[in-house]
Formats: C-alpha cells, sequence, structure tokens
C-alpha cells in the first residue's frame, strides 16, 4: 500500500518531484489571488510529507469555520469539493455523493437562521471506524478519518453508525474519476480532508475556495500547534463542535454556531 493513497492512507501516488512542482504551483497561484498581508499560512498550509513516510501522530489535522463568514446561498465549497474530488450532483438526492453540505440552521429562541458546511467531522474516536468490520474505515495517525477503497465491502454499518450523515454510498459505475480521488461502486466515501493536497503541503480545497472566492470562513491546520493558525483562533475565540455530548472530539469545529 501506498503512503499517501487517498483510497489506502499509504505515499507512493506521488513523486517527491510532483509534490514540489504542486507547492511550487500553489504558491504562486495563491500569491496572486490573495489579498496583501493573507498569505498562504493564514490558510493553515502544511508541511509536504515525503514519499513513504508515515502520518505523525503529533500533529491533529482540523478546521474551523465560522458561520458569521459563511454567506446564506454561498455554495463555493461543496462545488470546489465536487471539482476537486469528481462526485458529481445527478439530481438524486437520496442516492447521491455528498461528501459536503451546507446545512441551515435556526435558533429556536430568536428564529435567527444561519448556514454551514458540513463535511466528515473526522471524530477522534470515529464510531464508524468502530463499527466496521474489515478495518476499511479507519483514522490516520494525524487524525484525517478515511475509507481503504480495497477492503470496503459495501456494508454501510458506518454509514448508520456515523451521527453527521457524513457518508454516502456509491451505487452507480463510474467513469470520470479524479486520479487522487479513487472511488468505487459498491464502496463507501466521505470527506477525506483533501488528504492528497494535505499531504503534499497544500490546504483542502473547499478552504482555498472559501478564502479566495467567498466569506474566509474556515481555517485549516494543526490543531496540536500552539503557533498554528487554527490553534490561535480556538484558543482566542469560544468555538464549539456539532454534537460535543457524544464525546467523538471531531477535528471540525465552528464559531458562531
Ligand atoms: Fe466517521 Fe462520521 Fe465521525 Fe466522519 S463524522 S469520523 S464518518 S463517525
Ligand atoms: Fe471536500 Fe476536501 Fe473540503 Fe473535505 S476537505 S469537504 S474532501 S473539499
Amino acid at each position: 500500500m501506498s503512503a499517501s493513497c487517498n483510497s489506502c492512507g499509504g505515499g507512493s501516488c506521488e513523486t517527491g518531484a510532483d509534490r514540489r512542482g504542486v507547492l511550487k504551483g500553489a504558491g504562486a497561484f495563491l500569491g496572486t489571488l490573495l489579498a496583501p498581508g493573507v498569505t498562504l499560512y493564514a490558510f493553515g498550509g502544511a508541511q509536504a510529507r515525503e514519499p513513504n513516510e508515515p502520518a505523525s501522530a503529533k500533529v491533529r489535522w482540523g478546521l474551523l469555520i465560522d458561520v458569521n463568514k459563511c454567506p446564506p446561498g454561498c455554495n463555493m465549497c461543496v462545488t470546489a469539493c465536487r471539482e476537486e474530488n469528481g462526485w458529481k450532483d445527478t439530481g438524486h438526492p437520496q442516492t447521491d455523493a455528498q461528501w459536503i453540505r451546507k446545512v441551515k440552521l435556526r435558533d429556536p429562541k430568536s428564529g435567527a437562521t444561519r448556514e454551514a458546511p458540513v463535511m466528515c467531522q473526522h471524530c477522534e474516536s470515529p464510531p464508524c471506524a468502530d463499527v466496521c468490520p474489515t478495518g476499511a474505515s479507519f483514522k490516520r495517525a494525524d487524525g484525517i478519518v478515511l475509507v481503504d477503497k480495497h477492503i470496503c465491502i459495501g456494508c454501510r454499518y458506518c454509514m448508520m453508525a456515523c451521527p453527521y450523515k457524513a457518508r454516502s454510498f456509491v451505487h452507480e459505475e463510474l467513469h470520470d474519476q479524479q486520479p487522487h480521488a479513487p472511488r468505487g461502486k459498491g464502496t463507501v466515501e466521505s470527506c477525506t480532508l483533501c488528504v492528497h493536497r494535505v499531504d503534499a503541503g497544500r490546504v483542502p480545497a473547499c478552504v482555498e475556495t472559501c478564502w479566495t472566492k467567498a466569506g474566509g470562513a474556515m481555517i485549516f491546520g494543526d490543531l496540536n500547534d500552539p503557533a498554528s493558525d487554527i490553534a490561535r483562533a480556538v484558543a482566542l475565540t469560544a468555538s464549539s463542535q456539532i454534537r460535543a455530548d457524544l464525546g467523538l472530539n471531531p477535528g471540525v469545529r465552528y464559531q458562531n454556531l
């Protein structure tokens, strides 16, 4: 198995040269799009992993989403995820893939509404992995929860166990997959935190798009690194986890929810 394969959590899918090229390209791309003073580091940019370098347990990748900066009706993050990972909206919500969705929230007291993007919450104690009979659902050492498509038998226990309804099942034959995001009929899938990007030192597609085209509502980074933007933001301003009462300690946090 390879160390950066999105399907198996493993690293020989990309060469070191490819990664350096990607990083260089990303820096140039972002440099042209960002406002003065906003750097790649402000997104929470990761360090690229070397091929075959195992994911580090010192890191806990996470997302912080400020719903006050998430404009109603904006679907940019969903579109970015679709394009990046090759899943489609075919107009059949019961069976379509749904790695990320916008959820409308309403405060019953004030009637105020908000919208929040919801994806796999990358739980520290993932029930999806607990119930998986083959070990296909697993958490990497750095906190990213993945599905090994090679050993997923499509039983869908993980879909039932996930309290966030973050997983979907591939019902149809697929023909136009992205090479970095392997998918397969008869297997379960969910947000990978764009692990192929993270392993190349880039931020997830939804985060990049939110910053460059929308409200800048998402910060990605290492929750374990007190100097990271995400850890500093979590330390400075109150944040919450969806269904924190379940004790799953998701890596996805929200502000102003
Ligand atoms: Fe698993 Fe669902 Fe938690 Fe993601 S949100 S780690 S799919 S239980
Ligand atoms: Fe989709 Fe990547 Fe964002 Fe997850 S991190 S919701 S896979 S774009």
